[in-house]
């Protein structure tokens, strides 16, 4: 199996990487990434990863099973040439993936997350790929009110410009399927947490800061609900969904770990041995989704998918990752 990974060199795509290099050393993998600010070829080199002694033995004797092209997903014709050597699957995790940003240039996101998608599903389409699968977010439904949860029937109704991008792909996945007949999964998850997360977003953005002992900046009152899912445990899903996700289906990923970006943040602080004092509400960020909550039964039910994180132990296992690599960290943030 030759399978493409877009935005390998991210946060959840070289976690995949990881992930398949581990569990399907006999596939090849081409990595497409941009390098975009968030990408880092650093995160495709894993010291930690128990396979990585076995695998650069493997890759020696199969110098084509890893590989990684520099492109923009949005051009077509610096694509067209992995193409040609023939692609089984597509995972596309190529995004500009954080919602301020959005914010900010909304126009950036509009280019990277349609058009790119675009692009990818015509090549996909001219190449005849057997499957392709869009990495999407519980944030193209909106936000939820106190009770709920997002089903996969749940109707878009995305709030910042990162999320109507998400949504406005996942519309041009589910028509590439019903028109031009493309075997096509989307999978829609909540928030990841995990080794190589770029500290833009909460848990590295606050373990940095608490580290340098500066504020922990919190919009608004803090209150905003967010369903925790290990980086790991969406890997599997995807995984999952690869060898046996029905065409056309879409999948929700959630962790069932609900917790108020006040409750994660205290975690961290606790696990590091800092005041709480360091903490600094500052004005809440333009259209705040209040809650998100995935209902991940269909995964479960159909695939057989089961996390094997729980929030208690997972942000302590990410806790220690960070503080292990508190260079990358550093250099990040
Ligand atoms: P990330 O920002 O860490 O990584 C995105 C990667 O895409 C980077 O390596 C970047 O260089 C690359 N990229 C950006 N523009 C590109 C372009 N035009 N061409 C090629 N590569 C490009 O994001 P992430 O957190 O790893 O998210 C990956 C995917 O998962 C995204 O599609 C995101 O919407 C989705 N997702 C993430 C989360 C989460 O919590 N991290 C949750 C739900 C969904």
């Amino acid at each position: 199996m030759r399978v493409l990974v877009t935005g390998g060199a991210g946060f959840v795509g070289s976690n995949f990487v990881h992930y398949l290099r581990q569990n399907y050393p006999q596939y090849e993998i081409v990595i497409v990434d941009l390098l975009t600010y968030a990408g880092n070829l650093e995160n495709l080199k894993n010291p930690e990863n128990r396979a990585q002694k076995f695998q650069k033995h493997q890759d020696r004797n199969h110098h084509k099973a890893f590989r990684f092209i520099k492109a923009d997903i949005v051009d077509k014709a610096s694509l067209r040439p992995i193409f040609n050597e023939h692609i089984d699957a597509i995972i596309n995790f190529a995004a500009e993936s954080h919602v301020d940003r959005s914010i900010r240039y909304p126009s950036l996101f509009v280019k990277t997350n349609i058009m790119g998608t675009q692009t990818l599903l015509d090549l996909a389409r001219e190449f005849k790929v057997g499957k392709y699968i869009q990495i999407s977010t519980d944030e193209v439904y909106g936000s939820l009110g106190a009770d709920g949860l997002f089903t996969e029937e749940t109707p878009l109704a995305p709030n910042s410009p990162y999320a109507a991008s998400k949504a406005s792909a996942d519309l041009l996945v589910r028509a590439y399927h019903e028109t031009y007949g493309l075997d096509v999964n989307i999978t829609r998850c909540s928030n990841n947490y995990g080794p190589y997360q770029f500290p833009e977003k909460l848990i590295p953005f606050m373990l940095f800061k608490a580290l340098s002992n500066h504020a922990l900046t919190v919009y608004g009152d803090g209150l905003n609900v967010r369903d925790w899912l290990h980086v790991e445990d969406h890997c599997r899903a995807i995984d999952l969904v690869l060898h046996n996700g029905k065409s056309g289906e879409v999948y929700n990923i959630g962790g069932n770990n609900e917790y108020t970006n006040l409750q994660v943040i205290r975690t961290l602080l606790r696990e590091l041995k800092k005041p709480e004092s360091l903490i600094t509400h500052i004005e809440d960020r333009l259209g705040h989704d209040r809650r998100y909550a995935i209902d991940a039964s269909k995964i479960r039910k159909e695939l057989g998918w089961t996390p094997k994180y729980q929030y208690e132990n997972g942000i302590k296992q990410t806790i220690k990752w960070y503080l292990n690599n508190e260079e990358w960290l550093r250099k990040k943030a």
